[in-house]
């Protein structure tokens, strides 16, 4: 698949780094080109020993910070005719994100990767121990189509910060962005040690068959144990970045009209097709009844009388995933919202009340601008709800009294919890953003994607001079016993 007619005109500062210089940036294209191929370029480039260097990985997330900077209209129109994005959400969840992980990455990447000094056993004494962070080699990242261009690019800041070639796979469901990557990235960055393969299926199984040094992958479930298998064929590790039904519990004497106010945010920011957005609501007692007029007078404040109109909210990604959402409309008595148009893929901003929990649209993740209340009678029902059911990516609570904030801190499990306002933990550099069980593997973001894409090395040195492990070798006595005793 060819992509150079995607990119404008004008093309970035090359920022490469001096290795890369005279690189043909559009023949390193990996798009087209065989899987196998494109992996031992990458082994190659590794192999020289340039991406190690702080300062190869420093020009790298420049040079990408510069890209997005440079090429933030392009990516923004990209991402309006994937998902309908509006400029603002393409900044605040997409490019700016990626930009504050680059500035906060160069701000402690030095402090990251100093080696840390570790105290030795006095029996092992004299000797010197430390841990040092190495890259891993090259690496795959498979981004999903709802947030393209975040998802591909915030796991490409670790992993370049931490030394490593990628191979970028965007989501075939967000062409626009896909074909912006494929086109920029080889030529923004050192080309021998990033390349985007585009495509869906056939392509991802190619690369998947590769021997890679780490597989990040986004997306949900199903797709995300053919990834494991895969990638266990060769014993490499690998990241689930996946999804699940992260509920909203809302308990009485909260702010109801401001818990609203967000949760609404929260959902029908990208249309609902936001991997942390709250999936359904777990209401208290009387918060069921009493949260419905609050929740479409903040849908109305957002989204006007008619949200087909509003330039600020988007559109469902495709006609499957179209027909999957309305098809969930009947799965409660509607509050609010319903319209829908499958010419546009339009889907209302919706609420359902009075939602059976054996109900389809309690089954699946919704993934999608419908939102269903479910009652509960105290906070004991809410925690056996949670946890009769798969541990969720996020878990989002709106209480006034901090006993229920231990006891939710205590008693359930998610990727993340958070007390006051869904989606927004994810922007905070210095926590770990990641799944548990079934909403996926690992974690990354600032200091813990340096983790996800470093080994980190034992080093140990013990000076020849001295040699108190004699004790340690046979013949062995009961004096040794005795001495090696008290020394261990
Ligand atoms: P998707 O369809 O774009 O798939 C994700 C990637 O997997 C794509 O690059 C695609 O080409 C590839 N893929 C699809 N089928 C494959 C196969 N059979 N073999 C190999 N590769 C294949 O995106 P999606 O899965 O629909 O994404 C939505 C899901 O992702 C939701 O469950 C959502 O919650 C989850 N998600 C999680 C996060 C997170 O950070 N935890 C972020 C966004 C989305």
């Amino acid at each position: 698949m060819t992509t150079d007619t995607a990119g404008p005109a004008t093309l970035p500062t090359d920022a490469a780094g001096t290795d890369a210089s005279g690189t043909d940036a559009s023949g390193t294209d990996a798009s087209g080109t065989d899987a196998a191929a494109t992996v031992a370029r990458l082994n190659a480039a590794f192999a020289t020993g340039r991406t190690r260097s702080i300062a190869w990985r420093k020009t790298q997330l420049r040079a990408l910070r510069r890209l997005l900077t440079e090429q933030e209209a392009a990516f923004t129109a990209a991402l309006h005719a994937d998902l309908g994005k509006s400029a603002t959400e393409a900044y605040t969840g997409e490019i700016g994100l990626v930009v504050n992980e680059i500035d906060h990455t160069l701000r402690h990447l030095d402090r990251w990767l100093r080696p840390s000094r570790v105290p030795v056993p006095l029996a092992l004494r004299p000797a010197r121990a430390r841990t040092v962070r190495e890259p891993l080699g090259t690496v795959l990242i498979i981004s999903p189509w709802n947030y393209p261009l975040q998802l591909a690019l915030a796991p490409l800041v670790g992993a370049l910060a931490a030394g490593n070639c990628a191979v970028v796979k965007p989501s075939e469901l967000a062409p626009a962005t896909s074909a912006l990557l494929a086109h920029w990235l080889p030529r923004a960055l050192d080309p021998q040690a990033v390349a985007v393969v585009e495509g869906a299926v056939p392509e991802t199984t190619a690369l998947l068959e590769q021997r890679f040094d780490h597989v990040f992958y986004t997306g949900n479930g199903t797709v995300g144990r053919i990834v494991m298998a895969a990638a266990a064929r060769h014993l490499t590790p690998v990241t689930l970045e996946l999804g699940g039904k992260s509920p909203v519990v809302v308990e009485p004497g909260t702010d109801l009209a401001t818990a609203a106010r967000r949760i609404a945010w929260g959902k029908f920011m990208n249309a609902g097709q936001s991997c942390t957005a709250p999936d359904y609501v777990l209401a208290i007692g009387g918060t069921a009844t009493a949260l419905e007029p609050h929740l479409t007078a903040a849908i109305r404040a957002m989204y006007g009388t008619d949200p087909a109109k509003s330039p600020d909210y988007g559109r469902i990604v495709n006609e499957r995933h179209f027909d999957r959402l309305t098809a969930l409309l009947a799965d409660g008595r509607l509050v609010t919202g319903g319209d829908h148009d499958r010419a546009t893929r339009y889907l209302a901003p919706t609420v359902l009340a009075d939602v059976d929990p054996d109900a389809p649209v309690m089954r699946e993740e919704v993934f999608g601008p419908v939102l269903p209340i479910i009652r509960v009678p105290d906070l004991d029902a809410a925690i056996a709800f949670i946890t009769a059911r798969d541990k969720p990516l996020a878990l989002y609570a709106f209480t006034p009294s901090p006993a229920t904030k231990r006891r939710l801190t205590a008693e359930t499990s998610s990727g993340a919890l958070s007390f006051g306002a869904p989606n927004v933990h994810l922007t905070v550099p210095t926590l770990p953003f990641g799944g548990v069980g079934e909403s996926g593997l690992g974690r990354y973001h600032g200091a813990y994607s340096l983790d996800t894409f470093s080994h980190t090395k034992a080093v140990l040195d013990k000076p020849l001079a001295a040699d108190p492990l004699r004790l340690a070798y046979p013949p062995f006595t009961p004096l040794k016993n005795r001495l090696l005793r008290r020394l261990l």
